[in-house]
């Protein structure tokens, strides 16, 4: 039981499909206590039977992130319930539909400011808020994809502000590690999600990266949470600032693996072709 009276917050379940809730799901099996949080109304339908599922029907607070009062309020609320907390899940990202599709360069400055604000000023201003009652050794996990470090069809916007995320990360922990603070990153492959519904094209990206992987497969929300719950367990005690994939080892290609037909011709591995 790794994570035996730790108490945390994880921020971002929207259903049972998110990888929040694979996270929460990880850490509960290993003792830990999770107050959780909502976007709005029609989310917190969800979000609440998936709370009282893991033993916390009394720790969920709303939390739209654009809203510095409700991340405020939360900070009151956590304090109340839980006093310190030894663990912050940030899992949210957001982009307006323009920024997922199409030309780049037609995003609006509009869409890049909600995009940048929800997706990654987010992680600072929890940091920020939260870190009066963080404990010594609070760790901190925020969620990427590789879209942030290479071109990928579609991703768009999300590309960008998800490598404003992974140096947010890194400054976070050099910024915090002098408190003992941890921050780090899961960059995970792509899962079928909520908000992975809104990029173009998202099932050709899941049977590509499980055609390409090391391992021929896609990840589930159970082995992210696995690997989440590691970051912010002891077990991580030495790791921070880290990007850590999370993708069946997609990141490590630097080409397909090909295969030859009768005539010579190389065509891509395809199917997941051992
Ligand atoms: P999801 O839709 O289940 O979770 C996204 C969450 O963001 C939702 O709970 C939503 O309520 C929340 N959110 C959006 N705007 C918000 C706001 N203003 N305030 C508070 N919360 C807000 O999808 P997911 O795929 O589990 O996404 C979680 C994280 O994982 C995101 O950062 C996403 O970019 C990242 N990620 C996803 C994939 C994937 O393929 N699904 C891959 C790598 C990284």
């Amino acid at each position: 039981m790794v994570m035996n009276g730790k108490k945390g917050v994880i921020l971002g379940v929207a259903n049972d499909k998110s990888i929040a809730y694979g996270i929460a799901k990880s850490c509960v099996e290993q003792g830990a206590k999770v107050a959780f949080t909502y976007l709005n109304d029609s989310l917190k339908k969800r979000v609440v039977p998936i709370a009282e599922e893991f033993g916390s029907g009394d720790l969920v607070y709303p939390c739209d992130v654009s809203n510095p009062s409700e991340i405020k309020d939360l900070c009151e609320s956590l304090k109340r319930d839980l006093g310190e907390i030894d663990f912050v899940v940030h899992s949210i990202a957001f982009a307006p539909k323009e920024g997922l599709s199409g030309r780049f360069m037609d995003v609006s400055k509009e869409a890049f400011g909600v995009a940048m604000d929800i997706s990654v000023f987010s992680l600072i201003e929890i940091t920020k808020e939260l870190k009066p009652i963080m404990s010594e050794n609070c760790s901190i996990l925020t969620l990427s994809y590789y879209g942030g470090v290479k071109y990928i069809p579609n991703y768009n916007l999300m590309g960008v502000a998800k490598a404003a995320l992974e140096m947010t990360v890194k400054y976070l922990a050099e910024d915090l590690g002098k408190d003992g603070i941890r921050v780090n990153a899961i960059s995970a492959g792509p899962i079928k999600t909520l908000a992975a519904a809104g990029i173009s094209d998202f099932r050709f990206m899941l049977k590509w990266n499980e055609a390409h992987s090391p391992l021929r497969k896609n990840v589930t929300i159970n082995e992210v949470g696995n690997s989440g719950m590691y970051l912010l367990s002891d077990l991580s005690s030495a790791v921070t600032g880290e990007i850590h994939y999370v993708d069946s080892g997609y990141n490590v290609m630097g080409m397909p693996a090909v295969k030859f037909d009768e005539e010579g011709k190389p065509t891509i591995a395809w199917n997941g072709e051992k």
